[in-house]
């Protein structure tokens, strides 16, 4: 508005959510100091289609923006960038660590195969994002930095540290004339199978962007969660189901292999030697592995540990085959199958989703972070039939088992609440979670700092909705507005 703009001085630091905030899907944020604009994420909103997926890019004047940070290669994070690249009037330079942009290079030309409307036609071209081709130009334009090294563009100093969630996540420290805030993208702390968790960077930061996605929720500890996946797992087939993982093709999926694939060789008798198959169904499996396979040496000292000592890749499962569709599946007797998508919207896992889910054997377990207005979200209300992906007139009765065990690697309260002690910035940006979880977040965390309340390090916390600026003024002593 006029009166925000009229109260603009050259201290004043400016966020503004285009995406995600609110909510959890196409993230992107804006921030400005001092004449510098920074762009954080470009995602899509998974639960809807074409340009209703999109951050609000329309409000803000993207050929303004210096700098674009991509944090991860999840869609919700790093899905609309070719579009932003290729079909907006950006010109800013883009910045990602080397996992994250390898494995961009696969997701995204899936997701254009997955998401083009018309590709046989060319009347709904235009409808489409963009275009292998966009995809292709835009990654020639992507510059890619390590974790731990600072970047200097005009002014603007970025360094990123590892924030654990999938390979190759970063968060971003930013330096600008001297302001210092810390943007998380999505982080988790707990100690995983394979990645290093999110640290503390060794300096202070004056504003923490951080996510909200668990609000103050509290997450079992990790052994119980491995114990009842594996069980839930076991007893299903034992009894003749089939079971449903549905994956996001990259990141978790890797950690629920390493633990099924530990498993099934502990239980080799019972379940080995192909008795009981577990299948990896992505278009992506093979290419996607490969990228795991060559990045060992970014993961924890846990897995590089194992790989010295057995001399044969951890990312290299004995007992997991890859299906590139459904084609050759031969589906007979009990199996395991992770498939993608992750939130169920079409595609493989959708289509055993339909197949499995009239029989009461069978197991459809969730185990990433499912988003208001997808499949994946409504299953989970245990509904009596589920609607036909090919056609919505068809209701599918829908008698298997659903359960949810979380491995979607985000923090829960207590690990949020810990690490923003650390960070001890006085200004708290939540981001990253739907409205409610996040409002119970902010609550518990202005309770938590009450007693700083009206002292010179009081914490403030905001929690804005898309295209809402956040203001804060930084003049000798740092006061927020
Ligand atoms: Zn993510």
């Amino acid at each position: 508005s006029s009166d925000q703009t009229q109260s603009l001085s050259k201290t004043s630091f400016k966020f503004f959510g285009l995406g995600g905030s609110n909510e959890v899907g196409r993230s992107c944020h804006i921030l400005q100091y001092k004449g510098k604009t920074v762009m954080l994420d470009a995602g899509i909103h998974p639960a809807h289609q074409g340009l209703a997926s999109l951050p609000f890019y329309d409000e803000f004047d993207l050929s303004t923006v210096d700098v674009l940070l991509i944090s991860h290669f999840h869609l919700d994070h790093a899905a609309s960038l070719p579009y932003v690249m290729q079909r907006t009037n950006f010109r800013g330079r883009v910045f990602m660590t080397h996992p994250t942009k390898a494995i961009y290079r696969w997701l995204l030309s899936d997701f254009v195969k997955v998401t083009s409307i018309g590709s046989s036609g060319s009347t709904d071209k235009d409808e489409n994002l963009y275009s292998d081709e966009d995809l292709a130009k835009s990654f020639d334009r992507i510059e890619t930095i390590d974790f731990h090294s600072t970047t200097d563009v005009n002014g603007i100093k970025f360094t990123a540290f590892h924030a654990g969630h999938v390979l190759g996540a970063a968060m971003f420290q930013l330096e600008i004339a001297g302001l210092k805030t810390l943007f998380t993208g999505d982080y988790s702390r707990e100690i995983d199978r394979h990645l290093n968790s999110a640290e503390v960077p060794p300096s202070s930061s004056d504003i923490l962007i951080v996510e909200s996605t668990f609000g103050t929720a509290t997450h079992e500890p990790r052994v119980n969660r491995e114990k009842k996946l594996t069980q839930l797992i076991h007893s299903t087939v034992l009894r003749g189901g089939r079971v449903l993982l549905p994956v996001f093709a990259l990141g978790r999926a890797q950690e629920i292999m390493l633990i099924l694939d530990e498993f099934w060789s502990k239980h080799s008798e019972e379940l080995g030697n192909g008795q009981v198959p577990i299948f990896y169904a992505s278009n992506l499996a093979r290419k996607c592995m490969g990228v795991f396979q060559t990045y060992v040496n970014m993961m924890n000292d846990d897995i590089r540990k194992k790989f010295r000592d057995s001399q044969s890749n951890p990312f290299i499962f004995k007992n997991i085959s890859y299906l590139k569709n459904l084609d050759d599946f031969q589906d007979f007797g009990p199996s395991v199958m992770l498939a993608s998508p992750g939130m169920l919207q079409n595609g493989i896992s959708r289509d055993l989703l339909e197949k499995w889910c009239p029989d009461n054997k069978n197991l459809v377990l969730i185990t990433g972070y499912s988003v208001e207005g997808t499949m994946a979200k409504y299953i989970m209300l245990e509904p009596d039939t589920i609607p036909s992906v090919n056609n919505p007139e068809v209701n599918i009765p829908r008698r298997c088992q659903i359960e949810e065990i979380s491995f979607a690697a985000h923090v829960d309260f207590r690990e949020n609440l810990e690490f923003m002690e650390k960070i001890g910035a006085r200004n708290v940006i939540l981001v990253h979670g739907e409205s409610n979880p996040m409002g119970r977040l902010k609550s518990a965390l202005l309770s938590n700092f009450a007693s700083l309340k009206g002292t010179e390090d009081e914490v403030h916390v905001f929690n804005p909705r898309n295209c809402v600026v956040v203001e804060l003024e930084f003049s000798g002593i740092k006061v927020a507005k």
